[in-house]
């Protein structure tokens, strides 16, 4: 009874005192948070009932090496022990910073080695954003100010992030975009490619950037596989056109890899599925398995050193919490773990099982299709009429109903029913085994069986 009153309480006392990050304000203030979680480990998380959950998408798509790692606990402690903070703003600097910079550099795509710190993925993107900008202005370019994002595309919450999210729910707290953001349509090889007869070109990154004029854009910004707008993976061909579009016009391309970087999608970054190197590169999440805070824009020292010829005073760009030595700390040992384990090619293989499974669904439910997956990173559709290709009834809201059942299994999912999208995101910790991806599917399969 004890235990009931405490959780109660916590209940009540969420209710009242706190104001939670993407969730209906309504719902939390009526009921309260449906879930507190206390403790975790390897995949599973448990909840202050004492009931153990599956964490099928890695919480946030950034748990990847799972809960409760002992040395990542003890780095951070020894780190803060010896260093708790450390500022490397006024040219200043400490070991660990460097160290982590310096491994980034070692794994990252082709000639990105030089590494801006931050707390998180928005403040990332909200960077390059800034960074690329910059350059122009720097160069007597400042008109060359435009970023184009993609539709469905998503960046973070901050307002220049929000502006280039092109995943329309997000910009509900904003009366206008800030000024310079355009998206496209996603995946749109052939336009990008140079189709101009193709019925979408107009809406293409290439239709926008002949319209608007190269000399007006800064910048395109796109996730090498778009998350939280349902999982889409680009067609073969798409990403390496939209860098050659690029180049040709002297734009620069930044990818959001926060959810693809380290391991996710079966390669250490996105982008090498496709062997393609962006001029800038955010990371976040997956650096630190979300055990701490901790982001990095990632950029070559050719462009670092362009910026450094052409400037005169700072940078008037830092966060008090750039390259926090514990975060630091943290991350290089994640890394660390991701290498030893092999989990990049653990991603992988899972992956290939996981896909295997959710393909089998699809063909074996009716109300499932397109299946898709990179790595541990995938999704599964849901129709009321597969054949027909007619939505799911919106009364049933399909997504969080399926998700909802899988809850009841003790399996936690995401519903991603953003932009018209009604899809299931199946992203588990890349430490996941064979007989965890067979768990998932077959919680999956049962919670949609109740729909069919
Ligand atoms: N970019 C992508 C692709 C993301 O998925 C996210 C978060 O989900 C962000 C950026 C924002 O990162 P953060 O929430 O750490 O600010």
């Amino acid at each position: 009874a004890a235990a009931e009153n405490s959780v109660k309480e916590l209940r009540e006392l969420d209710k009242k005192h706190f104001l939670h990050p993407t969730t209906p304000i309504k719902e939390q203030q009526v009921e309260g948070p449906e879930l507190i979680f206390e403790s975790g480990k390897g995949i599973r998380i448990t909840d202050v009932k004492g009931d153990e959950y599956i964490d099928g998408v890695s919480s946030l798509w950034n748990v990847n090496v799972g809960y409760g790692r002992k040395e990542l606990a003890e780095t951070a402690s020894e780190q803060i022990m010896k260093l708790s903070y450390g500022s490397s703003f006024f040219n200043q600097s400490h070991e660990v910073v460097i160290r982590l910079a310096t491994k980034l550099a070692s794994i990252a795509p082709g000639d990105l080695d030089v590494s801006f710190f931050t707390s998180g993925g928005s403040e990332s993107n909200e960077t390059a954003i800034k960074i690329v900008r910059h350059y122009w202005k720097l160069k007597g370019q400042p008109e060359k100010r435009l970023i184009i994002g993609l539709e469905n595309g998503y960046h973070g919450v901050t307002m220049g992030t929000t502006s280039a999210t092109g995943v329309p729910e997000f910009k509900n707290m904003i009366t206008e975009i800030a000024p310079g953001f355009l998206h496209a349509l996603p995946h749109q090889t052939e336009c990008e490619k140079g189709d101009k007869l193709h019925p979408n070109y107009e809406r293409s990154i290439r239709g926008i950037i002949e319209k608007e004029g190269p000399e007006n854009i800064a910048a395109v910004i796109l996730e090498p596989i778009q998350g939280v707008g349902g999982v889409n993976i680009p067609p073969e061909g798409y990403l390496k056109a939209v860098r050659e579009l690029c180049d040709e016009h002297d734009i620069f391309m930044i990818t959001d890899e926060v959810i693809t970087g380290f391991g996710r999608t079966g390669k250490m970054f996105g982008v090498e599925h496709w062997d393609v190197v962006p001029d800038l590169m955010s990371v976040a999440k997956g650096i630190t398995s979300g055990y701490i805070q901790l982001g990095a824009v990632m950029m070559s020292s050719r462009l670092r050193d362009e910026l450094a010829d052409m400037s005169e005073g700072p940078m008037f760009h830092g966060f008090t919490y750039s390259g926090h030595p514990t975060a630091c700390a943290v991350a290089l040992k994640n890394i660390e773990i991701v290498e030893k384990e092999g989990l990049v090619e653990n991603a992988r293989e899972m992956g290939e099982e996981l896909l295997k499974g959710l393909k089998y669904l699809e063909e074996n439910h009716k109300i499932t299709a397109k299946a898709r997956g990179m790595g541990l990173m995938a999704g599964i559709e849901l129709f009321k009429d597969r054949d027909r290709g007619e939505g799911f009834a919106p009364e049933l809201f399909a997504a969080p109903t399926v998700v909802a059942a899988c809850k009841q299994r003790n399996l936690i999912l995401r519903p991603l029913i953003f932009g018209g999208m009604n899809a299931v995101a199946i992203a588990p910790p890349l430490i996941s085994q064979k007989q965890d991806i067979e768990t998932i599917i077959e919680i999956l399969s049962d919670s949609i069986n109740e729909f069919e």
